[in-house]
Order: C-alpha cells, then structure tokens, then sequence
C-alpha cells in the first residue's frame, strides 16, 4: 500500500506497521548492547544472520527505522546512518574506492568534502580530478580509464549551481563507473538522485532532515549490493549515530514535505525581492529564470529549495556589515533549519582560501549565502532590505 502514498504520507507513516507497545511514537533504545540466549545465537548475530540486534554499532532499531524511512522517501534499497553527513561522505568514498582509482568531483563542493578529495585522498594513493564547471562535458573530459565515481552535489555550495543527474548518471555507467550523490541542499522531498539512477545518495542529516538545528548525522542511501559492501567500512571506521539522535531526524522527517514547501516558497520570494535591490549585483537561485541552470532543475527538481546566495555591492566590507545589520536571520555556518541561517564565505568560511582561489571558485567578496528559514517571509523580506542599506 505505501507504494502508492504520497510524500508526505510516506514521511509519517513509513512503510506502515506498528511500534512495541502500539506506541504512535516510535521506541528510542538507548543500548549500547542486545542479550542473546546462546553463544550460536550470538555468533549468528556478529556476521548478520538470524533476527535481532547484536550490538548498537552493527545497528540498532531506533536507526533501523530511520534508515528505513530514508531509503523509502529516496527510493533506495537499503540505507546505513551515520553520526554525520562527513561519516557518510567518508565511508562512502573510502569504501568504495581503492589504490589506483581515480573520481571526478566539482571543484566547489562542501568543504570538508573537498579536503577528503584534494588532501586525504593522494595519501591513499587515489586521484581526483576537481572540475571547475558541473556540466556533463566537464565531467566527461576528465574521465580516465581508471574513473570509479563521478561525485555530484547539486544545488551546490555556495553558487547554487545544478548538475544534470540524469546525464551523469549516463555518462558514468556507460564508462562503467558508479555515480554518487550529495542531496543535501535539495532534500528527498525536492530531489531524488536515485531515480535518476544514481547508484548512492549521501546527506547531511543535521540539515533538512533534522530540520531544527539541534541534532548532527548523516546518512547514505542505495543499491542493496553498495549498502552491503559498505557495512564492513562503516563498522570498522565507527561513525555510528546515536539511537536517540536517530529518533531526532525520524521526528524531524515527519515535516519535511510541509518544512520544504515553506523553504521552496520563502526562498523563491526572497530571491524575487534581493534581486529588484539597487545594493544587490546578482542573486543565485535556480527557481529564478536567468539562473544558468533553471531548465535542468526544473526538470529534475520538484521544488527548487531553500538555499541562494546573493553578491552585494561593495565587496568584502560591505558583505560584512550586511550580515552583521541582519536582526532576524542569524549569523551562523550551517543550513537547512526552520531559522534562517547566513554566512559570509570571504570574511568567514573560506576566509582560509586566498582571495584568487576564491574568485576561481566564484566565490564573489561581496557574496552572503542565505539558508532560507520557514518564518513569515515578510518579516525576512524587511530584514534583508533594511540590512542592505549598510552595503
Ligand atoms: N554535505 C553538504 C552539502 C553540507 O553542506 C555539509 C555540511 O555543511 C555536509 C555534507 C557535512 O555534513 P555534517 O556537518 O553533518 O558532517
């Protein structure tokens, strides 16, 4: 039956069933351990056979329900969650690479993400090619005979720029390469990676997912054949996420339609009104027709997300005092809560990049990114104007 439910349905309910006790909400269990009744009992449990939990690290059942719930709202077979989205990116691509292998990944993704590819990977004596532009044809003349994953990330960080999925996703089966996805900025309401055939899906659970600022974990999403090669890493590398942390972004899934509804529409209002400002050069969002990659998105998007930047005039100085005059939304890393959230990259998160890097990257001085919260929009549409008269 939930085959034919909808979205949010799915986001509640999960696959339907019932909870111990006939509990509505389900059971956090906050062990570390589970008892078994023999040593045969428990030594089928170590290596996955038989019914039942072994040992919070191998899985427990409050994380079983929600990888459950994730696998289901993404369309996957299997999920494994993780204390952070950075467990889940690491697992996944520690996992799945080996000495020799060679990944493609846009140059401008999570930082972290990139430091895993320019900076940990060479010392396993894997390369990555970082491309500069996240369109098919940069991504296909980087591909070298040895070329295991093509790493997307769309919307991505901080330009807000779109890959198409589906091409992708071509071009790395037909070179026989997996195609790995990070759908945090877009969560599984507004995207599905791996209907568009992407092989795994990692996210961020401290953002959408959780939804609320108070809780840090990630998840990957797949291929049964992926997930299973990828439990012995994720065991042996330990970014196990706590049962009750678990239980935080199972509640906070239960609102994701209704919370990214309120994002998609917040966003694309704002974005309208940043974009008819005389202190404003450029806004970057994919809901606006002149962003460069609003047809992909609108074909592949339900909804085009929560997250723009915007360039003011007058540089570094004046992308300061805007965010520092902004009353409402608050000055903080991170993104994907009910509160908005706002950053300055040139004087804060990428202030450790020289300022040439920066402009490759397209990381203008003047540039604020904006994780649009679910207030009354009014109230953010008056913030932002009145924080801009201090560019
Ligand atoms: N992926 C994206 C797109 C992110 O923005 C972040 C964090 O900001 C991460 C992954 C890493 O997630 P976490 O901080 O949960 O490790």
């Amino acid at each position: 039956m939930h085959d034919r439910w909808g979205f949010n349905t799915k986001a509640i309910h999960g696959a339907g069933g019932t909870h111990a006790l006939k509990a509505v909400s389900p059971p956090i269990y906050e062990t570390t351990t589970f008892r078994y009744d023999t040593v045969e009992e428990g030594a089928a449990l170590g290596v996955d056979r038989g019914e039942g939990y072994y040992y919070t690290r191998w899985g427990n059942p409050t994380t079983a329900a929600l990888e459950e719930r994730v696998a289901l709202l993404e369309g996957g077979e299997m999920a494994i969650a993780t204390g952070s989205g950075m467990g889940a990116i690491s697992t996944v691509i520690l996992g799945l690479l080996r000495t020799g292998d060679h990944l493609v990944a846009p140059r401008a993704t999570y930082q972290a993400a990139h430091e895993l590819f320019a900076q940990i990977l060479p010392r396993y004596g894997i390369e990555a090619t970082l491309i500069d532009t996240v369109d098919v044809e940069a991504y296909e003349a980087a591909l070298r005979p040895q070329t295991r994953i093509l790493y997307i990330e769309t919307p991505n960080n901080p330009l807000l720029d779109i890959t198409d999925i589906a091409g992708v996703v071509r071009l790395a089966h037909g070179h026989g390469a997996l195609a790995v996805a990070d759908n945090t900025f877009a969560s599984p309401y507004n995207q599905n990676p791996l209907v568009l055939g992407a092989d795994v899906v990692v996210h961020s659970a401290t953002k959408y997912l959780g939804g609320h600022a108070d809780v840090t974990a990630g998840i990957m999403v797949g291929r049964r054949d992926l997930l299973l090669a990828l439990r012995p890493h994720f065991r042996i590398h330990g970014p196990v996420l706590d049962p009750f942390a678990a239980w935080l972004v199972l509640r906070g899934i239960k609102t994701l339609g209704l919370r990214m509804e309120r994002h998609n529409a917040n966003a694309l209002t704002l974005a309208r009104a940043l974009a008819a400002h005389p202190k404003v050069e450029r806004v970057h969002y994919p809901g606006l027709p002149e962003h460069p990659g609003h047809r992909i998105a609108h074909r592949q998007m339900r909804g085009f997300g929560g997250m723009l930047s915007v360039e003011v005039t007058g540089g570094i100085a004046a992308g300061a005092r805007v965010v520092e005059a902004l009353r409402t939304a608050l000055l903080a890393v991170s993104l994907g809560s009910v509160e908005t959230l706002v950053t300055h990259p040139a004087s804060t998160t990428s202030v450790g990049i020289p300022a040439a890097d920066r402009a490759r990257a397209g990381i203008r001085e003047g540039l604020i990114r904006v994780s649009v919260g679910i207030e009354d929009v009014e109230d953010l549409v008056d913030d932002f104007t009145h924080a801009l008269q201090a560019a």
